[in-house]
């Protein structure tokens, strides 16, 4: 993505055109900070946007980088040597205060080719404090050329003192229409229900969507449901479930908490043999929320070391004490 006519995701066309906007102007504050929900395309915003703070003749109009010049070019390739990164490692719980460190003294120097230095912080609600309060020296006193792009999805998990020196920037979701014509093209290699299942995992963010399609997360939770069905029906928690679970807990929980979400709002009912539990019934319960507050904290537990198989094989007993309780 670098004109906004060439944005892959339409529904960033309009907040695209607003940042560039600030910018041309001089108006944009040098810690943009673009929240919203996780899978909208919010990183590839803040690279359209370092791109066209880095661009040597931005298109005008506000109509973003020009997508040709060398630091365009550079951009494209990965290898600017004005922009830089940080994000948490794959195997570590949060992003350090030495890659935080480290970034801010990168973006300090002088600029290689142009007038300034971008940095883009991804997912910054994972930064742990002593990152935060480095990031904070920086935030209190930016040098002139230097632009940090701050991302987040939980922009309420980011320390108070983060949160007030950046430049708010929201980042909506698409319209449902929006996000289903963009999925079915982007993910038409997938079955239309898929799709649509995917679309309702993921809140109706499209990328978030599209990301479950290709993980396989789909064909997961439907063999999740028929498990958790199985059970609800008194088929007792097969042996090594929990275990098995854990392998990728975080897909688990994603899909633990969807369900037990669809059965709270009466999408899916849980069927007994020989009766049926109908989803009016299963609404009055106040239990469904209970289980479903701890597949969201199971989910946000992910990457912290717990066993996931000892809370998954707990929730799988709540699960079972309470489809008995229904039926
Ligand atoms: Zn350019």
């Amino acid at each position: 993505m670098s004109t906004v006519a060439e944005s892959p995701f339409p529904w960033l066309e309009a907040p695209a055109k607003g940042l560039y906007r600030e910018f041309e102007a001089g108006s944009l504050g040098h810690a943009p900070l673009l929240h919203g929900p996780k899978g909208i395309g919010k990183l590839t915003l803040s690279h359209a946007l370092a791109e066209t703070i880095l661009c040597h003749s931005p298109l005008p109009a506000s109509g973003g980088a020009c997508g040709q010049c060398s630091a365009c070019q550079l951009m494209a390739g990965g290898t600017h040597p004005d922009f830089f990164q940080v994000a948490r490692a794959e195997d570590a719980k949060d992003i350090t205060v030495d890659q935080v460190r480290e970034l801010i003294d990168k973006v300090a120097l002088t600029p290689a080719m142009g007038a300034h230095r971008v940095a883009v912080i991804e997912s910054a609600e994972l930064m742990n404090e002593n990152a935060a309060n480095a990031l904070l020296k920086t935030l209190e006193e930016p040098p002139d050329n230097v632009w940090l792009i701050v991302v987040s999805h939980a922009p309420g998990r980011l320390p108070p003192t983060i949160w007030s020196r950046c430049q708010k920037v929201g980042v909506p979701l698409p319209d449902p229409k929006q996000a289903r014509d963009w999925l079915d093209q982007a993910g038409a290699a997938f079955e239309p229900a898929h799709r649509e299942l995917a679309l309702t995992m993921s809140s109706g963010a499209p990328c978030l969507a599209l990301a479950y399609l290709e993980a396989g997360l789909i064909e997961t939770a439907n063999e999740i449901w028929d498990t958790l069905s199985a059970i609800a029906q008194g088929q007792g928690i097969p042996p090594q479930l929990s275990e098995q679970w854990s392998e990728n807990a975080q897909a688990t929980w994603t899909c633990l908490a969807h369900w037990v979400c669809q059965l709270a709002t009466g999408h899916v009912s849980i069927v007994h043999q020989p009766d049926a539990i109908h989803a009016s019934e299963a609404r009055r319960s106040p239990d469904w929320s209970e289980l479903w507050n701890q597949a969201l904290e199971g989910l946000a537990l992910v990457g912290s070391g717990v066993r996931h198989d000892l809370l998954i094989g707990r929730w799988l007993l709540a699960w079972e004490d309470r489809c008995q309780q229904a039926a």
